[in-house]
């Protein structure tokens, strides 16, 4: 032995450096809910540790000898109290663990520190982070660490209570490690939880599944078995893997119990590389209509689960579940920085797109099928068409529409092949029930003309279109807003067209009387172009929001309360009479008749009459009056 090996054998006491110092203080004194997370970070190290050897073993095979298994041992001992994580993976000598475990700040620990700051507390914030080794002072009120590196024959052991430093000093007697490290944690009183085998599958189960290596259990006194699956189905051949597999996949990954609609696996080589494992499932999840429309695709990075939280995918395509696994990223990848990294940001557009042709392909392939995909997820993914204006078009096409065309779904594609001569427009009525919708007066006009005419019923509706997009340069267009004319668009039967003003009838005295005697209740009274069939309906003025989105947003108390248009109907028989009645007996009847109308509008738009005792009391007198003529 020589000299300087015989110094350095005593045990040396080292002070953790300031910032490693301000993480431990929380990290001991604090109480977390997801404490858990130590066994997470403990056993990613193991696996790097794992992934370290295999890497360099390609160039110095024999660091392997005797060990070839690469794997991660974990042994709760409840006579002891102590939790371990063993693995025979590359070790550390003296200098790193001196450095790796105390000394070196890594970037990470710097960024939760600023973090914890700002917030004033790390509550939360621990499970967000990869704040490392130092989590496991959440649970241990010691730590440890036995490590041997690969192809040295000395055997360290760094020692803390995470308080007052640490020390490093060679093993005193056989450790039975020949390669790798033991973090042995003796554990806090309120930890022991972390001794059950149940406690620790589960853990397991969650955070580390998909490590590649296998994570086997060692109950002192029983056999050992393996507790992780050690396979990334993501990472396997799609020619290797049954659709069986896909399914337990996907049942596991999200604890469903359906089946996959689409199952979409590929692998991302280039710039990044990363593998993608998505699918859309057949039901709806429970938690589709949270307001917090967090997407659920998992981000591994090398196999290390990090977040479900990444944003990977945007709101709109949040029924999409499962994994992205990148090569490229740090590990200790903090949710802030998420947002903001660019690798993140590329592969959020690229899956992004990826997800949305490997849409297409299912609409053209399985029409049917897909139906039946956007029945159940169709009313999430038109928010894209809100919110995501550079792929708007191509969620245009991705969307499906219940129109008068019949009961299916039609595409925009459908109803433009289906469009009237001198049709410019794509028309839409937008309300919550598709009964009414159908029913609705406001239809007629076009219902002549043969038009075919969008009936769209989700919330969402009122709001895309309110943008007024336009479809392969066709408008949108409400039949519900503003004027609509569709007289350059020939009638079914032409021979309704003659049908012109009554005679006897002074229609603009009438719509001035009518508008006189409505008064605030409405922006104006005209002439309608749309009705055929129907006296009377209301309309949204222009430029306002559409009447079925301002009762949305009235009942979110958030409304325009914008004043309807009344239309009338001039060709209508009761129009013509009331016209010549009003004509006759002035003012007063005006007053009667127009409030009628005006109710009338109202019923036929789902709402109640503006009073509805006044209305019954009107009718009754009207009533009575035809019935002594009569
Ligand atoms: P990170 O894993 O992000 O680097 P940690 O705090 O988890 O941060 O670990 C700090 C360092 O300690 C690691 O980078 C590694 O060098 C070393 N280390 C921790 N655990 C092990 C282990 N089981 N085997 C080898 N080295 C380890
Ligand atoms: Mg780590």
């Amino acid at each position: 032995m020589t000299e300087t090996m015989a110094e350095t054998k005593k045990a040396e006491t080292h002070q953790f450096m300031a910032e490693v110092s301000r993480l431990l203080h929380l990290m001991v004194n604090a109480v977390y809910s997801d404490r858990e997370i130590f066994l997470r970070e403990l056993i990613s190290n193991a696996s790097d540790a794992c992934d370290k050897l295999r890497y360099e073993a390609i160039s110095q095979p024999n660091l392997l000898e005797g060990d070839e298994r690469l794997r991660i041992t974990i042994i709760p001992d409840k006579a002891a109290d102590t939790l371990t994580v063993l693995d025979n993976g590359i070790g550390m000598d003296r200098q790193e663990l001196v450095e790796n475990l105390g000394t070196i700040a890594r970037s990470g620990t710097r960024a939760f520190l600023d973090r914890v700051q700002e917030a004033g507390q790390g509550n939360g914030l621990i499970g967000q982070f990869g704040v490392g080794f130092y989590s496991a002072f959440m649970v241990a009120s010691e730590i440890e660490v036995t490590s041997r590196r690969a192809g040295s024959s000395e055997t360290w052991v760094w020692k803390s209570d995470g308080l007052s430093g640490f020390t490093v000093a060679p093993a005193e007697a056989e450790t039975g490690i020949s390669r790798g490290t033991s973090v042995k944690l003796k554990l806090k009183e309120d930890a022991r939880n972390f001794l059950e085998a149940d406690e620790i599958e589960r853990i397991v189960r969650i955070y580390s599944d998909h490590i590649l290596f296998p994570i086997e259990l060692k109950i002192p006194g029983q056999a050992e078995r393996q507790i992780n699956t050690a396979s990334a189905i993501w990472h396997r051949p799609k020619s290797e893997i049954k659709p069986e597999d896909y399914t337990q996949t996907y049942r596991s990954l999200t604890n469903a119990i359906d089946e996959p609609t689409l199952t979409i696996h590929y692998k991302a080589e280039g710039r990044q590389s990363y593998a993608v494992l998505l699918f859309v499932p057949k039901l709806r999840p429970y938690d589709l209509f949270d307001p917090d429309r967090k997407g659920r695709v998992k981000l591994y990075v090398r196999r290390v689960y990090i977040t479900d939280d990444a944003g990977i995918l945007p709101p709109y395509l949040r029924f999409v579940r499962g994994v992205v696994d990148s090569e490229d990223l740090p590990l200790n990848i903090s949710r802030e920085m998420l947002q903001k990294n660019p690798l993140v940001t590329q592969i959020r557009s690229a899956v992004t797109s990826r997800v949305l042709s490997e849409l297409e392909t299912f609409a053209t392939k399985d029409p049917k099928g897909y139906d039946s995909f956007f029945e159940t997820f169709g009313s999430v993914l038109k928010e894209g068409i809100y919110e995501d204006i550079t792929r708007r078009d191509q969620l245009l096409k991705l969307a499906r529409f219940r129109s008068t065309a019949g009961s299916g779904w039609r595409s925009l594609s459908d109803y433009i092949a289906n469009m009237r001569p001198n049709q410019n427009e794509i028309y839409f009525l937008a309300g919550e029930d598709i009964g009414r919708l159908a029913a609705s007066p406001q239809l007629e006009a076009a219902r002549a003309r043969g038009i075919e005419v969008l009936l769209l019923t989700d919330p969402i509706d009122h709001f895309w279109t309110s943008l007024a997009p336009k479809f392969e340069g066709k408008q949108f267009r409400s039949l519900s807003q503003g004027e609509v004319d569709l007289s350059a668009i020939p009638l079914l039967d032409e021979s309704k067209a003659q049908e012109k003003e009554p005679e006897g009838v002074d229609v603009k005295a009438l719509v001035d009387a009518l508008r006189n005697a409505l008064g605030d209740l409405v922006t104006d009274v005209r002439a309608s172009k749309r009705l055929t069939d129907s006296a009377v309906c209301l309309v949204a003025p222009r430029g306002g929001p559409d009447l079925g989105l301002d009762r949305l947003l009235q009942r979110q108390q958030q409304g325009f309360n914008s004043k309807p248009v009344l239309e009338i109907n001039p060709t209508h028989p009761l129009i013509a009479a009331i016209g010549r009645r009003i004509a006759e007996k002035g003012k007063d009847e005006a007053q009667e008749w127009a409030r009628l109308l005006f109710d009338e509008a109202r019923i036929l738009e789902g709402e109640a009459p503006t009073n509805p005792s006044e209305f019954a009391a009107r009718m009754n007198r009207m009533i009575l009056a035809a019935l002594d003529q009569a």
